[in-house]
């Protein structure tokens, strides 16, 4: 996954938004945010199915869980 606007290296972030977890990414050279939404409307599901698969969203959750505690 590359930055669409400098190329840079992007790495994939989970943010939980009211009880949601959205899955972004973001760019470690200009911090531009893309979250899996945008990539849906760009027709591109093996972006967002990349996105979603590196980490199951029930690991996710409880590792936000684990956080909270
Ligand atoms: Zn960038």
């Amino acid at each position: 996954m590359k930055c669409e606007r400098c190329l840079g290296p992007m790495v994939s972030e989970r943010v939980l938004y009211q009880g949601r977890v959205f899955h972004m990414w973001k760019c470690l050279m200009c911090g531009d945010l893309i979250d899996w939404i945008i990539l849906l409307n760009r027709s591109d599901p093996s972006l967002v199915e990349e996105a979603l698969n590196e980490k199951s969203e029930e690991m996710f959750q409880e590792e936000v869980r684990s956080h909270c505690a």
